[in-house]
């Protein structure tokens, strides 16, 4: 994760460090090598510019080059500033609502959105001892529902019985009534998946969230398609009004560009990352640890 990003800004920050006296024009270049490394790892134009502006400014603000070790002063700075782009505090699921929580799963098909349905159920099962129930409401792809159902019985999460011919608000409506009877905390609904984000899909999720009411809408997006991630969350948003986001694949992803300007394009946080295949591999996105990873 973030390999290059984390060489190249290593290698900037430390010719700076090494130097001891630093001129204005030192940090103002060393700062276009970071921009330069910061797009090269698909972070956002603006949010390029934008961070390297603030670094720039906090850098004059503090008389940098009057400093003992001025060096040390911008890497801080930078740092300082990652945590910021990245959202500050880490953003966990919020669960702060009356049982059965409803939380909706949207985003595109292959994004992941299944797999990360079963590890947060997984995960709400295991550390917060809550009782989750899943539900599938891809009336159109039966092959979905029973991936869900497959992976409710690999973790021990149970789904909600699939009853053919329903529509997808219908079946909300019934994950809710048995989350009700079955004393559940918490009901995950996994929307349909479609390749492009189109009007239909749209339609379909609005209704379900009118219906339901989620406490959490969270946009699962693949990390591996940079910017188009961010794209999508965007047109998500626009429509349903997004309250996270789950960026799976991060494992995958050498460059980091989806995780590093997410934040900072769309204002929504990132919850949680998925990290591998295995229903284990979901982690919180903790921006101090991140920057701290990507700092070295
Ligand atoms: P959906 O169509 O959005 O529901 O996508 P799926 O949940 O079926 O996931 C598609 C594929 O991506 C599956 O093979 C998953 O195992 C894989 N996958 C999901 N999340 C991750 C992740 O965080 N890392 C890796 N390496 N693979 C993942």
């Amino acid at each position: 994760m973030f390999d290059a990003l984390t060489d190249r800004l290593g290698g900037i920050l430390d010719r700076l460090t090494r130097r001891g006296a630093l001129t204005e024009a030192d940090v103002a270049e060393a700062m276009r090598e970071v921009r330069r490394a910061l797009i090269e790892a698909d972070v956002a134009l603006e949010v390029a510019r934008d961070f390297i502006d603030r670094v720039k400014a906090r850098a004059v603000g503090v008389d940098v080059v009057k400093s003992v070790t001025p060096g040390q002063m911008v890497v801080k700075i930078v740092h300082d500033e990652l945590v910021a782009m990245l959202g500050s505090e880490a953003e966990g699921i919020s669960l702060a609502a009356a049982a059965p929580v409803p939380i909706l799963m949207v985003g595109l098909q292959g994004s992941g959105k299944t797999t990360s349905t079963a590890k947060i159920a997984r995960r709400l099962v295991t550390r917060e001892k809550r009782k989750v129930l899943m539900a599938s409401l891809d009336t159109r792809r039966p092959a979905a529902m029973e991936q869900l159902a497959t992976l409710g019985q690999q973790t021990g999460v149970p789904t909600l019985p699939i009853v053919a011919g329903q529509s997808a608000v219908q079946i909300a409506r019934r994950a809710m009534e048995a989350g009700r009877l079955g004393g559940y905390d918490v009901v995950l609904l996994d929307t349909a998946g479609r390749t492009t984000i189109d009007d239909a899909l749209m339609a379909e999720v609005v209704e379900v969230k009118r219906a339901v009411n989620p406490h959490e809408v969270l946009l699962v997006a693949d990390a591996l398609t940079g910017q188009d991630a961010i794209v999508t969350a965007r047109a998500f948003d626009q429509a349903l009004g997004v309250t996270g986001i789950v960026l799976t694949r991060l494992d995958g992803d050498g460059r980091g560009g989806a995780a590093l300007s997410m934040r900072a394009v769309t204002g929504k946080p990132i919850k949680l990352v998925g990290t591998g295949e295995s229903f284990d591999a979901v982690d919180e996105f903790d921006p101090q640890r991140v920057a701290n990873r990507i700092l070295g």
